[in-house]
């Protein structure tokens, strides 16, 4: 079996230590030679500036590929249109393209700016006509909470397609079986980007869990069960959530999955010792020499 592909995504540090700890993040994980690694944008575009400026620190100084994540919510087509062509001109050549939540959070009923992108398709159509970015898309396999069915979702997943998306990445889920039935259904109506699984490392179950809640993702009795009671228990909860993730990326594999994109949160040893236990190795020496 050769070794997968991997992305890591990362936020933008609110502070100097948030920061120490992003950058010893990067550096160890670069070791790994990602495809690539994406950084988000906050939402509404509040971290505009550190997302900005975290990406090109990536640009300047490491050798990775950086994705600027860029939301169209609560912008004209004028300002996200002055992003897309900053990040040109950064020498960025990556965008995730999507649509965000309305500033009250995710829940409240969705309107787009009057003179703005749509959504995540239209974006991805705007950001592919201003120069020839590769884009990153989103793909829910237990559907968005504001698709009303499996059409809509779909269809939705296919305009991106349609729109010159090069890959969607899902949002974080802990059912295998979800994502096969997504891959499925996206077949079937002849979607053929790659779908790839957005891995959630859990540092704190409390924390998964309320996120969980706000984007529509199940969270299994099971996994539910196994993270009982440890939320004061740094040492053993690792040792679950490193178990956990090792279960749940050794049974893509065995299923077929090939590439995985992992949600790090900015931190580097439970991804790292993922990545090691699915074939990755530290090509750091290779790097150097190239
Ligand atoms: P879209 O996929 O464009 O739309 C969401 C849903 O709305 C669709 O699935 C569809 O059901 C419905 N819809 C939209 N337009 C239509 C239409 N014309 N007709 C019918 N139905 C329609 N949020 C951030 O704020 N910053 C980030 O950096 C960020 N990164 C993310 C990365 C990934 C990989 C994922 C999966 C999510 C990320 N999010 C981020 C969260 C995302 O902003 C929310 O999930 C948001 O609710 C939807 O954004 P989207 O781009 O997925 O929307």
């Amino acid at each position: 079996m050769t070794a997968p592909i991997v992305s890591f995504e990362f936020f933008p540090p609110k502070n100097d230590v948030m920061e120490q700890a992003l950058w010893k993040t990067v550096k160890k994980l670069e070791t790994l030679g990602p495809e690539f690694v994406s950084v988000t944008y906050g939402a509404g575009g509040s971290t505009r500036e550190r997302t900005h400026r975290t990406v090109k620190r990536i640009v300047d100084e490491t050798g990775l590929k950086p994705a600027a994540h860029l939301t169209c919510v609560s912008a004209s087509r004028e300002e996200v249109d002055e992003v897309i062509r900053d990040y040109w001109n950064a020498g960025v050549r990556h965008i995730v393209a999507l649509r965000g939540d309305m500033p009250d959070g995710p829940g409240t009923p969705y309107a787009p700016h009057p003179d703005g992108y749509q959504n995540g398709a239209d974006l991805a159509a705007g950001i592919k006509k201003i120069a020839p970015f590769e884009v990153s898309v989103s793909a829910y396999p237990e559907c968005h909470p504001d698709s009303a069915n499996w059409d809509e979702e779909l269809d939705h997943l296919e305009r991106k397609a349609d729109n010159g998306a090069d890959r969607a990445i899902t949002q974080f889920f802990f059912d295998n079986d979800l994502f096969d039935a997504y891959r499925e259904r996206a077949a079937k109506r002849g979607i053929t980007i790659p779908i790839v699984p957005g891995i959630m490392a859990i540092h704190s179950f409390a924390q998964v869990k309320r996120f969980a809640g706000m984007c529509g993702t199940s969270i299994p009795d099971t996994l539910e069960a196994r993270f009982e009671g440890l939320e004061e228990d740094h040492q053993q909860r690792a040792l679950v959530s490193a178990a956990v993730a090792a279960e749940q990326v050794s049974d893509l594999r065995r299923r077929g999955v090939e590439r995985f994109h992992f949600y790090t949160m900015n931190r580097c040893e439970l991804v790292y010792a993922l990545c090691r236990m699915i074939g990755l190795a530290d090509v750091s020496q290779e790097l150097e020499a190239a």
